[in-house]
């Protein structure tokens, strides 16, 4: 999809309110849904009433005409939304896996994902951890009993970013599921279907809502894997199009029988800030690459880790698959991890706070705080720097955030 094209989809692709002509697609708040013929309640219940609706756990007319954007955005087959990006991760991990299979995952995940796995593996779901960047390192770790490889686009706060073509190529071989999470990306930068993810996960929080006012979470299925070659089907929904299979047990399992979902104002707020995730993401990401390229030449910071810096170990691939745009995240080892917190408190303009893709800069002390909880030497293993600082880059002058920094290191 070229650009343009995807600035029109963002604003027109939730569609709109068929029934009073509101631009914007409605807020349905109804639990319940009602049926004139009890044959086409039936229906929902049996999957022939394609479009409609029962009960608001499974989803809403407001949930839907979202999912039927981030299908479009993805390029996928269908999307099922959920009340956070974690919910969405643990509805494919805990609707997909049972006791006995094995995944393979990288040995830079989100935290909290990260501690998802250790859950997963205390119910007797075999995990391994390796360094994705090495496409034959995933290889080496499969067995027969893999059921799917786990990776996302950019790592946080590293901004390392895996072999995902390679893995791609490997997951196909072996026909086997390939789950990419696009949340720092987001479908703007990246379509993880072109390298072959049957499933791609958004955290919608992030950059697609991009203002900090709602939490969500998305499973879009690509179309590209085969689901009648999934041992882990329930007969229920191996039920018509193979390519809906997948999504049918995620959407049952998961919103039913779990409940995690997505409330329609949410799903409304989203939408209005996924209208400008394509003008966000180019203003966001210029500014991250003139601040990365000020702090790298400053005596003060020992490392800047961002992926549009030609120092940066995979530059070549963001460069190919993320079309030259390094997306809003950015970290920096200040070389003095005494002057951590110092610095930090001098900062004028960036809000010190965890989260990511505000509207707002966002600055957080890493050790200290979202990898606290490993210890210093899991922080070692991962590549943590003790003086590491991450940053969210928001929408404010690039010339005045830069000026801050500048002022606050000095
Ligand atoms: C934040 C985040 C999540 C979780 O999303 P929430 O909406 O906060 O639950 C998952 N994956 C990645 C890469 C994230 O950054």
């Amino acid at each position: 999809m070229s650009a343009s094209q995807l600035s029109t989809l963002l604003v027109h692709g939730s569609g709109h309110d068929a029934q009073h002509g509101g631009v914007h697609p409605a807020i349905h708040p109804s639990v319940q849904y009602g049926h004139a013929r009890v044959e086409d309640l039936i229906g929902v219940f049996q999957g022939t009433n394609k479009g409609g609706f029962n009960y608001a756990r499974q989803g809403t007319p407001t949930t839907a005409a979202l999912e039927a954007l981030i299908t479009k955005l993805e390029g996928g087959v269908g999307t099922v939304s959920f009340a956070t990006g974690m919910a969405a991760i643990q509805a494919v991990f805990f609707t997909l896996l049972k006791a006995g299979d094995h995944l393979v995952t990288g040995d830079q995940v989100f935290g909290n994902t990260s501690s998802l796995l250790g859950t997963l593996e205390g119910l007797g779901v075999q995990v391994s951890r390796v360094n994705a960047c090495d496409a034959q390192a995933v290889a080496a770790a499969l067995r027969p009993t893999t059921r799917l490889v786990f990776v996302e686009t950019i790592a946080n706060p590293t901004t390392r970013i895996p072999d995902l073509a390679g893995i791609g190529r490997v997951c196909k071989e072996r026909g086997l599921l390939y789950v990419v999470d696009n949340t720092v990306t987001s479908p703007a930068l990246y379509a993880p279907r072109v390298h072959g993810a049957g499933l791609v996960v958004n955290s919608l929080t992030k950059t697609i809502a991009g203002h900090g006012t709602a939490l969500g979470g998305a499973v879009t299925d690509t179309g590209c894997y085969d689901w009648a070659a999934y041992p882990n089907l329930f007969p229920a929904y191996r039920q018509g199009d193979p390519r809906a299979w997948g999504l049918q047990q995620i959407r049952k399992k998961g919103l039913r029988d779990m409940g995690a979902t997505l409330s329609s104002e949410a799903a409304h707020r989203i939408m209005v800030g996924a209208e400008t995730l394509s003008l966000r993401l180019q203003r966001c990401a210029a500014t991250a690459m003139q601040l990365a390229t000020f702090l790298e030449g400053h005596a003060a910071v020992a490392r800047v880790h961002y992926p549009m810096l030609a120092s940066h170990a995979q530059h070549a691939w963001a460069r190919e698959w993320f079309g030259g745009n390094g997306s809003w995240m950015l970290s920096f080892e200040l070389r003095d991890e005494a002057a951590l917190v110092p610095v930090l408190n001098q900062l004028r303009i960036p809000i010190k706070a965890t989260g990511l893709a505000d509207t707002r800069t966002l600055v957080i002390p890493v050790a200290p705080t979202i990898f606290w909880e490993m210890g210093a030497a899991g922080r070692a293993a991962m590549g943590i720097a003790e003086g590491l600082v991450r940053v969210s880059v928001g929408l404010e002058d690039a010339d005045e955030l830069v000026a801050d920094f500048a002022q606050a290191l000095a």
